[in-house]
């Protein structure tokens, strides 16, 4: 751990009612002499005049709170000045702190860092506590909030303990005769790994839910060119994002805009129309439309019902089981109903005057809901931990031979240690210095 006390704002800078600074370490208790305050009880919230230890100048009039450790955030001592937020306030109380000797500006995420590392959370919770203030939508909080509280951690540890249990029996039989043994024993083991490597499968088989309501999830417009995409687009984006124009092909490049449906986190994409094209360029995009239809999460299949349709192989190849048909324009041609696509149920909107909208929201928010609504335990967020938790499994595995008979009783031994650490790199109990520098350096300053 970086030495030295640590400070930062711990509120976003600008202009603010009140503005948060956090002092953290041996010496945080220095930060009142500087101020000229007495220190006030413990967990109290105490009014105090902030006064230049030199000039003797009131600096601000400020409510000031010392959490003595181990109970605070980092598990060293904390003062938390709640000051005045307008910058010139924040920068003379930085400015004071900053000419302490043994005080120094904190690195990014490096208060988070220090409870990590005074065992105040595991690394799952901490990488929650970042989701959270990143979350933008109902659901990221939600997951991100369960996550901060242990939910993922609960789970990982509670694995990691069935397994040391059952590495203790199988170190009990290769330390002590047979005669001392359970002859049952090597079975029970078998039995409880098995079942575990079938609960950890079953929380694997999630969908990518937890991921996905993280990271957003992904939909595209697909269609052939001057159907409507971009303008249905814009819509749904609420301003002027993609290019509308009469001009077929001129969506080349795809667009992206994120939106919050039904408190989801949605990356919605605008794709080239797809046609078959000698263009050099428009074919490029054509091929990254058809790889982003495929790899999207939903697709939005969208025709012109002022125009007859024609077969398009590669609008027909998609599957129709996370899609949504809907035939734009239909402002010209309301009644044209032999264009109606009999394998799925369909959908009319004028992506003009805003006919059918509202539906196709609610169709796909409905859509989204039925496959990421979150369960009622925690879901992996982040790939990092399922890389951990597949080399668990994989680890695991390698107690069997081919014939499905359990290896050699120190190779077991050995295989369910990788298997304890793979959880352990999750949850951080093992650290990983170059992990840590990552996932801690994303976080603000301040936090
Ligand atoms: P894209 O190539 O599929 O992205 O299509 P655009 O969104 O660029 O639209 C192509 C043309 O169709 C433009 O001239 C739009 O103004 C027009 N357009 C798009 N949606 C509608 C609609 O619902 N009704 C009518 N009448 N015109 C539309």
């Amino acid at each position: 751990m970086k030495k030295g006390t640590i400070f930062a704002p711990a509120t976003a800078s600008g202009r603010a009612g009140i503005g948060v600074i956090r002092v953290s370490g041996e010496l945080a208790l220095n930060a009142l002499e500087q101020f000229c305050v007495l220190c006030p009880k413990p967990r109290v919230a105490t009014r105090a005049l902030l006064t230049d230890v030199n000039t003797l100048e009131v600096i601000d009039d400020s409510i000031i709170i010392w959490f003595p450790k181990p109970k605070s955030y980092t598990g060293e001592d904390v003062i938390e000045f709640h000051i005045h937020g307008g910058s010139a306030v924040v920068t003379c109380i930085l400015e004071n702190l900053g000419k302490i000797s043994g005080f120094r500006f904190s690195d990014p995420g490096e208060f988070t860092r220090r409870a990590f590392e005074n065992g105040k959370m595991d690394l799952t919770a901490a990488e929650g506590l970042a989701d959270l203030i990143d979350a933008e939508t109902a659901m990221q909080r939600k997951q991100a909030l369960r996550q901060m509280a242990g939910g993922l951690e609960n789970i990982y540890d509670g694995w990691r303990s069935e397994l040391i249990k059952c590495l203790s029996y199988i170190e009990a039989i290769i330390d002590f005769s047979d005669e001392d043994i359970p002859s049952d024993l090597l079975l029970k083991i078998d039995y409880e790994i098995k079942n575990l490597i079938l609960n950890i499968s079953n929380f694997l088989a999630d969908n990518e839910r937890g991921e996905r309501v993280r990271d957003g999830i992904h939909v595209s417009i697909v269609g052939e060119p001057n159907v409507g995409k971009s303008s249905l687009l814009n819509i749904l984006a609420k301003r002027n994002v993609a290019i509308v124009s009469e001009v077929p092909g001129t969506t080349r490049d795809i667009i992206e805009v994120s939106l919050n449906l039904g408190g989801f986190a949605v990356v919605l994409s605008d794709t080239a129309g797809l046609r078959n094209t000698s263009d050099k360029i428009e074919s490029e995009g054509v091929r990254r439309a058809v790889l982003k239809a495929a790899e999207s999460d939903f697709r939005i299949i969208m025709y012109d019902k002022s125009r007859k349709i024609k077969k398009n192989q590669m609008i027909d190849s998609f599957e129709r089981e996370n899609s949504i048909i809907v035939f734009n324009k239909s402002d010209l041609n309301p009644e044209n109903s032999n264009l109606l696509d009999e394998r799925s149920e369909n959908l009319s909107i004028s992506a003009k005057t805003e006919q059918g909208i509202d539906d196709l929201i609610q169709k796909l928010t409905t859509l989204i809901e039925k496959q990421f609504t979150l369960s009622e335990t925690a879901s992996i967020s982040r790939s990092r931990h399922r890389v951990g938790v597949l080399n668990c499994i994989k680890c695991l595995n390698q107690i069997w031979n081919d014939q499905g008979t359990m290896n050699d009783i120190e190779l077991v031994a050995e295989e369910m240690r990788l298997a304890i650490r793979a959880l352990e790199q999750v949850t951080g109990r093992i650290d990983v210095e170059d992990v840590l520098d990552r996932i801690f350096g994303d976080f603000c300053i301040g936090k």
